[in-house]
């Protein structure tokens, strides 16, 4: 497709930070009996060999903002490193120059991988990942010998660290690790690109990142970073770097406004001269989908939105079209720019983007939107006599197990293959079962089950206004497992209600209180590929007054209690810390604008996993939820302390048991999960839940471990 620099080492059987590990032989005890395969898998997925090996997986992390999952390796003092014989960089190196295409090996760079790697359980207190530099950066420089005497002329080290906000330790170490690289492979012909990207470099970062010894190039992203260009331009001149230019956006999904990169590499071709300056995507295309090509090819295909759009192999034809432009004159390529330009155009233009009365509620919120009526003890004061529960309410997070037979009524009803009115049919009865199964149970509040949602945000993208989807458009999320997010492409609205039906039907089963189940609008934004012509705050605020309406309307149809799901709240936090404030306070105000516009009698729960909030506490509080539920049965007593230490308001359902494992958890080990509950927060603000939702549970141990939950709740009950 005419790209120069081709990179090698970037496929992966599971992730490519593993892939690092297994390079330098970082591999922790557990696995030393295991080889190869065996050894890869048992740390990715854990091995199970009835009678010879029983091994856990490593436990896996978001790659920095990316909905990506890697697995950091766990470090103690004792870790060694040593570059494993036939490598995995070497060897796919060695496979592509036979096919005769010259690569730039890439692998993430010695800093960066310590960085991303966890301090082991193990480790003695006062460990310091950094402590292990040296022993690491001898195995990088001897990776790197091997593949400059395998003919390789560049090698890729990521260092995205670089974007983040570093402490004056790693800074110093950041030099130290490159000096001592530097010394280490000084005589060789080798060349060393350090890659950045998810952010710009601030100006200490930059000055930092182009001293750096023995590096050739430094990548920046100019889609996330653009403000940065002058200041990196400016440094990189007083230096011989080369600078790799990401002006294609391997993020998103949309079109690049190609005559815009086009200036930006004349700008520091006019700086730096030609030879020093390399264009690229923005990082690496691994969290774009793959080629449009799937989706021109489907029926009825949405040309108009497939106009707009670029998946990466689109997007190298983007940078080699940039690429010639600069060095050959826009005439060279006009013909690929015209069509651009019409692209870009005909999105920033369409009235399928614009909703003008969109934009003008937008404008029209006022601050009394963004408040209950009352504040929380007069509304607790209502609800509780509103809703007469017990104490240490008992409820779950929303999903019940999705068999096959539920996904197979599903998928057919999406193919045609079922009418609505069967389809309905199925669900409600359903959703009987669901309610009937917790009332047997004796649980609190109930929930409907989400038996008609395939994903959370997806089926909420289904029904927005400015929410489109893609055929094939699959990113990778861990290991083999991909996710296909929503496209926000306009001004969302939604035009008509979402869940009201299926949650009234189930209300009218039971005369408990039935929990209306919403995803909140920064897990929508989180989880979607986002229009890139307006802030994320407007989008955010727009799916808010959707989310809105929706509630009103739920109580409006007389459910009294209703649960705005943000497992997401804390993923959208940007990278750089002195960027956190701005993000909050737009997400709260989100999550305010989806949620206060009930009486004080309406009980609004929030859900959220995945995540550590203690950095985000003064946000949690803010969101002013009547009732939270949080991931925490497998957490220590952390998280539950930075509530105590705030002296959380409202009420907290910490999960008392873990949903990702088919165990049940016995009533005692709940007991104690209470009881230190206990400890941190008031007794009679307690809430009794799982962790998270059932869907990915069966039956027959849904219905063993609500039982005893159910149970614990109780004989907390009897003697309070
Ligand atoms: N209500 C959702 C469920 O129960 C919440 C899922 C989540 O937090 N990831 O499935
Ligand atoms: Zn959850």
């Amino acid at each position: 497709m005419g790209i120069d620099h081709i990179p090698s080492n970037d496929f992966s059987l599971y992730d490519h930070i593993l892939d690092a590990a297994v390079t330098f032989g970082a591999i922790p005890p557990r696995y030393a009996s295991l080889q190869g395969l065996d050894l890869y898998f048992a740390m990715a997925r854990g091995l199970q060999r009835p009678g010879s090996v029983d091994v856990a997986s490593l436990p896996m992390s978001k790659y920095f903002d990316t909905n990506y999952h890697y697995v950091p390796v766990p470090l103690t003092p004792a870790t060694t490193f040593s570059l494993a014989a036939n490598s995995k960089p070497v060897q796919e190196f060695l496979e592509a120059k036979a096919l005769g295409i010259q690569t730039r090996p890439y692998i993430v760079g010695p800093m960066s991988f310590l960085l991303l790697a966890r301090a082991s359980k193990d480790a003695t207190s006062g460990f310091s990942k950094l402590s292990l530099l040296y022993s690491l950066v001898d195995q990088y420089a001897a990776l790197i010998s091997e593949l400059d005497a395998a003919g390789a002329e560049w090698i890729q080290l990521d260092e995205p660290h670089l974007v983040m906000d570093l402490s004056a330790q790693e800074q110093a170490a950041y030099t130290e690790a490159y000096t001592r690289l530097a010394s280490k492979i000084g005589g060789k012909r080798i060349k060393v690109l350090v890659a950045t990207y998810f952010e710009g470099l601030e100006s200490q970062n930059a000055e930092l990142a182009f001293a750096l010894p023995g590096v050739h190039a430094v990548h920046v992203d100019l889609v996330r970073g653009l403000d940065s260009f002058e200041r990196v331009l400016a440094i990189a001149q007083k230096t011989d770097k080369s600078v790799s230019l990401g002006v294609v956006d391997g993020r998103n999904v949309w079109k690049a406004d190609l005559s815009h990169a086009v200036g930006l590499v004349q700008q520091a071709v006019e700086v730096l001269g030609a030879k020093r300056v390399i264009v690229a995507s923005s990082c690496s295309l691994l969290h774009s989908p793959h080629s449009l090509d799937a989706e021109k090819a489907a029926t009825n295909a949405d040309l108009e939105m497939i106009d707009w759009m670029s998946f990466a192999v689109e997007k190298l034809s983007e940078v080699a079209v940039v690429t010639k432009a600069v060095n050959f004159g826009s005439q060279s390529v006009k013909e690929a720019l015209d069509a651009n330009k019409k692209s870009v155009t005909s999105r920033l233009t369409s009235t399928r983007i614009h909703n003008p009365a969109v934009q003008e509620r937008l404008r029209a919120v006022t601050p009394a939107m963004t408040t209950r009526k009352s504040e929380y003890l007069t509304r607790r004061a209502v609800q509780t006599k509103l809703l007469n529960l017990p104490k240490y309410p008992t409820t779950t997070i929303g999903s019940f197990p999705q068999t096959a037979s539920l996904r197979r009524i599903r998928a057919q009803f999406k193919k045609g293959s079922i009418k609505q009115d069967e389809y309905e049919r199925l669900l409600k009865e359903e959703i009987a079962t669901v309610v009937k199964f917790q009332e047997k149970l004796d649980i609190d509040v109930l929930v409907h089950g989400e038996a008609e949602r395939n994903d959370m945000v997806e089926y909420f993208g289904e029904m927005l206004s400015g929410v489109g989807f893609t055929k094939n458009g699959w990113v990778q999320s861990y290991g083999s497992r991909c996710v296909k997010p929503p496209v926000i492409y306009g001004d969302v609205s939604r035009p008509s209600a979402m869940t009201v039906a299926w949650t009234k039907y189930a209300q009218s089963l039971t005369s408990r209180p039935m929990k209306g189940m919403l995803t909140g609008p920064l897990t929508i934004l989180c989880w979607s590929f986002v229009r890139d012509d307006q802030p994320r705050e407007y989008t955010a605020k727009q799916i808010a007054l959707a989310v809105r309406d929706e509630v009103v309307d739920l109580e409006a149809a007389g459910i009294k209690v209703i649960q705005i799901d943000e497992p997401a709240i804390r993923e959208g936090l940007p990278l750089r810390r002195g960027k956190w404030n701005a993000y909050l306070k737009w997400a709260v105000d989100s999550f305010l604008l989806a949620s206060c516009g009930v009486q004080d009698g309406t009980q609004i729960h929030s859900h959220m996993c995945y995540s550590d909030f203690e950095d985000i506490m003064d946000a949690i509080i803010q969101l002013d939820c009547d009732v939270l539920s949080i991931e925490s049965a497998k957490s220590d007593l952390k998280l539950l302390q930075a509530f105590q230490e705030r002296a959380y308001p409202n009420e907290l359902g910490p999960g008392v048991f873990d949903i990702h494992t088919q165990r049940v958890a016995p009533q005692a080990e709940m007991k104690t999960r209470v009881d230190q509950m206990k400890s941190c927060l008031a007794w009679d603000r307690i809430w009794i839940n799982p962790d998270c939702g059932l869907k990915t549970r069966g039956w027959e141990e849904t219905e063993a471990v609500l039982k005893n939950m159910v149970q614990t709740a109780k004989e907390f009950r009897a003697a309070a």
